[in-house]
């Protein structure tokens, strides 16, 4: 372990480890630096992260939220765990995980409280007419970036989004064991985010930190808090974006190395036109079928490779048992997950010293 990070898990504990701590607050700072964002609010989890932003722009039990079919059953579940219901939106195009603006305008019929997109395995590909459906009908949107905490438009997520959610857990890129962040440029959000993970406390802002005060369950909440030994983790690695995204830079080049070395033809999902940065999390082949996904899966498992595949199969969400009930037919987001190999770019490590050593770094051009 380093230096650095011995030093803040000491801290940490030093100060209690609750997510009270000091040590909590620089790590929020540092995420609302990486964003470019007003406000920034730790968490449990990346769930916990949902319940409240959901909870915040008005979604109650019995309402309706517009989501992206191919978002993993974690989001879905957070949908319901509000008490509330999903309304599977279908992606755009077999190589996209931007959903299908006409699919976003079916959904004003439901009267969805809230839209919740996902940049799965980094990519993003939400297209000006869905985000402009949604915005124009009052539709408040969150981002599930927990796939993405890398994810640059040119504008900036939180300008898009009413709230944006990253997860920090174990095997997402900025780790803290367990744990999430609420990113917003709004303080009315912001308040209410803090209620419903502090007891029901309100806020105040001290200096450049919002901080719960005043007696508890003046609102409604509860405890979803990040524990500040996980924070501490984790603030190491928000003070080396640099290296991490190189590292990613690196996993990503053998990646894309690996699967053309399997001779099978793939192309890159698809990212709008105004993205600065990937997301960084996966990388995900989409092939001309159904049977060549399945060779390229099973080439780059052989190699020890885990791909979607072997830890559960990547399908839309409404397959899971739980989510089923609500199911509603999205044929492309069934081609896309049919016809591709999606894999964590984590995946690829650890990294050997010939991959280490000086290759070119730049990314591989859009098909
Ligand atoms: C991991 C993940 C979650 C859940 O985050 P936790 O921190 O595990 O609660 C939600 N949505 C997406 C897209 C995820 O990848």
């Amino acid at each position: 372990m380093d230096d650095l990070t011995r030093a803040s898990l000491a801290q940490a504990i030093r100060e209690g480890g609750s997510g009270n701590a000091d040590i909590v607050g620089d790590l929020k700072t540092n995420f609302a630096r990486l964003a470019d964002a007003r406000f920034s609010l730790c968490t449990a989890s990346g769930t916990a992260a949902l319940i409240c932003a959901l909870w915040a722009v008005g979604v109650r039990p019995g309402d309706a939220v517009a989501v992206s079919a191919l978002g993993p059953a974690m989001t879905g579940l957070a949908i319901t765990a509000v008490g509330a219901r999903p309304l599977f939106l279908d992606a755009t195009r077999p190589t996209s995980f931007g959903i299908s603006p006409n699919s976003a305008q079916r959904s004003l019929a439901e009267g969805p409280k809230a839209a919740l997109l996902i940049p799965m395995w980094g990519y993003w590909d939400e297209q000006p007419d869905t985000l402009e459906t949604f915005h124009s009908n009052g539709v408040p949107i969150v981002v599930d970036a927990a796939q993405a905490p890398f994810l640059r438009l040119g504008a900036g997520l939180c300008h898009i989004a009413d709230i944006v959610c990253l997860s920090l857990h174990a095997r997402k890129p900025f780790k803290a064991g367990e744990g999430g962040v609420c990113l917003t440029n709004h303080r009315h959000l912001a308040d209410r985010i803090v209620q419903l993970r502090n007891f029901g406390q309100t806020t105040s802002w001290t200096g450049n930190r919002l901080t719960p005060t005043g007696p508890f369950a003046t609102g409604f909440g509860v405890n979803f808090k990040i524990n500040s030994l996980g924070a501490a983790w984790c603030l190491t690695q928000t003070r080396e974006c640099d290296r991490m995204r190189e590292r990613f830079i690196r996993l990503r080049h053998r990646a894309t190395q690996l699967l053309d070395s399997t001779g099978i033809g793939w192309i890159e999902a698809d990212q709008a036109p105004t993205v600065v940065e990937h997301g960084r999390y996966g990388i995900v082949a989409v092939c001309a079928n159904e049977r060549d996904a399945s060779n390229l899966a099973t080439v780059v498992g052989g190699t020890g490779v885990e791909v979607d595949s072997s830890r559960y199969r990547y399908r839309p969400m409404y397959h899971a048992p739980h989510l089923a009930r609500y199911a509603t037919s999205c044929p492309t987001a069934e081609q896309l997950t049919a016809r591709s190999v999606a894999c964590r770019l984590e995946a690829f490590g650890p990294l050997d010293s010939t991959v280490d050593a000086g290759h070119d770094a730049t990314e591989r051009a859009r098909p």
